[in-house]
């Protein structure tokens, strides 16, 4: 039953991935949906690609920014939180242990 080969399902299957079987080293456009081979001091196959890559780039930054700025506000409002959860537990404990007219400055 086994005995026989499928040669035709080894070629397809060579043909099928082009871009993903490309040989260790050769770069390729970074740009969506090109993947042309580029020379190792190319940045992008061509000038269209360069354009859109720092498009790209320059969107993936801004999301990033605005990502950390986010991040930061978390931190800054859980921050926020905790000073003010210390402040109203330290109220209260010297509400209930010492009066705060009678701190010295
Ligand atoms: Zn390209």
């Amino acid at each position: 039953m086994s005995a026989v080969h499928s040669p035709v399902l080894s070629s397809s299957e060579s043909a099928r991935a082009p871009l993903v079987g490309a040989p260790a080293g050769t770069r390729q456009c970074p740009a969506p949906e090109c993947g042309r081979p580029l020379s190792p001091r190319q940045q992008a196959c061509s000038g269209r690609c360069r354009a859109l890559l720092s498009r790209v780039r320059r969107a993936t930054r801004r999301q990033d920014r605005d990502r950390r700025l986010l991040r930061l506000a978390e931190q800054g409002a859980r921050a926020f939180r905790e000073i003010l959860e210390a402040l109203t537990t330290e109220d209260a404990m010297n509400a209930t242990t010492t009066p705060a007219s009678t701190t010295p400055r």
